[in-house]
């Protein structure tokens, strides 16, 4: 048992996480950040990020997030790489058991994230950031006169398939049904974009290329043929699972797993990034699954630290 009661907790350390960190710590609230195991988040997965303002040059994603770590622990942020095993909100101080040992605090900030859904093939993983990818606006820009495809029937894959065609010279979306999820207006879309095409009825089995993406393996469900397809990058839009297992019974969920933001207060001082539980606020991708960047997930980020932090003051 850690004996001290804490300001604030933050649980997670992409950019929502430390950006909150760095923002607590210079408001000298001395932030506890319990960063999990695998520390930074989705970035760490990442290679070359050109879209995060500033780096005009572009940044490797796991640098950017040991430039963000840097700046949180300079100003005095507390950074424990270990997982949090379960969280008690429901009496103050909250307490949060990571490693075996419990910690209490007044505040928490949840910034816990989420994870892309990948089909789990031996040589998908291998192949992240080397032709695999879950993120167009991040990757497309690498896949100019490439072929690529992208796996998945929803609006991300839409998305992700028009967003390629800026950049590649053939996208084929590869469906496992032959109806989709997608909305009308972003099928109709696609359907009118020359350079898309579909695959339908049929799923990626294997993924070709010893040190980058060569080819897939797809088969067809209908038939159980497999082809080979030689491609150049594989887009993965089959749906996200935020990391929200540890929180269910504590603070509210949607209907799709994800922390429900609930503003709280009244007037100018509203609250904006709380949750069901007053003292208990969000940010980044554990609750927003509309926009996933990491420049958003900094900015929920900073607007949860600065909530926080003038709650912690109104408690006194
Ligand atoms: P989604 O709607 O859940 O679609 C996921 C797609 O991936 C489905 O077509 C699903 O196939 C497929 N899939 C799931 N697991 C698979 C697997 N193991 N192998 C092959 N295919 C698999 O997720 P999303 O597209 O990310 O959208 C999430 C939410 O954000 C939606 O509410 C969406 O409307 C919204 N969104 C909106 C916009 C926009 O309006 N511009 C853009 C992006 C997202 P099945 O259909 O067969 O289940």
């Amino acid at each position: 048992m850690d004996k001290k009661i804490r300001n604030v907790i933050i649980i997670g350390s992409g950019p929502a996480g430390l950006t909150a960190a760095i923002y607590t710590a210079r408001a000298d609230l001395k932030p506890l950040v319990l960063a999990g195991i695998s520390w930074g988040g989705q970035l760490m997965l990442t290679t070359e990020v050109e879209n995060y303002p500033g780096f005009p040059e572009g940044v490797l994603g796991p640098d950017l997030m040991k430039k963000f770590r840097d700046q949180a622990e300079k100003f005095g942020a507390e950074i424990l790489d270990i997982d949090v095993g379960s969280v008690n909100f429901k009496s103050r101080p909250f307490t949060i058991v990571a490693d075996g040992k419990t910690y209490k605090t007044r505040a928490v900030i949840v910034a816990a994230g989420a994870n892309s859904n990948w089909l789990n093939l031996p040589n998908e993983q291998r192949l992240i950031g080397r032709g695999v990818s879950s993120c167009a606006p991040c990757d497309a820009w690498f896949f100019k006169d490439k072929k690529v495809i992208v796996v998945g029937g929803g609006d991300s894959a839409m998305e992700e398939a028009l967003t390629l065609t800026k950049f590649a010279s053939s996208v084929a979306i590869v469906h496992r049904r032959d109806e989709f999820r997608a909305s009308k207006i972003m099928l109709d879309r696609v359907k009118a974009n020359k350079k898309i095409s579909f695959i339908i009825n049929s799923v990626v089995v294997d993924v070709l290329g010893k040190d980058k993406v060569e080819g897939v393996k797809i088969k067809n469900v209908k038939d159980g043929k497999v082809k080979e397809l030689p491609i150049d990058g594989m887009f993965l839009a089959i749906g996200h699972s935020p990391m929200t297992k540890i929180f269910k019974g504590q603070i509210e969920l949607d209907e799709k797993g994800y922390v429900k933001r609930i503003p709280q207060g009244e007037g100018p001082g509203k609250f904006q990034m709380t949750t069901s539980v007053e003292g208990v606020f969000v940010a980044g991708d554990v609750h927003d699954y509309h926009y996933r960047q990491a420049v958003t997930a900094a900015g929920y980020g900073c607007s949860a630290a600065l909530e926080a932090e003038k709650w912690l003051e109104n408690q006194e």
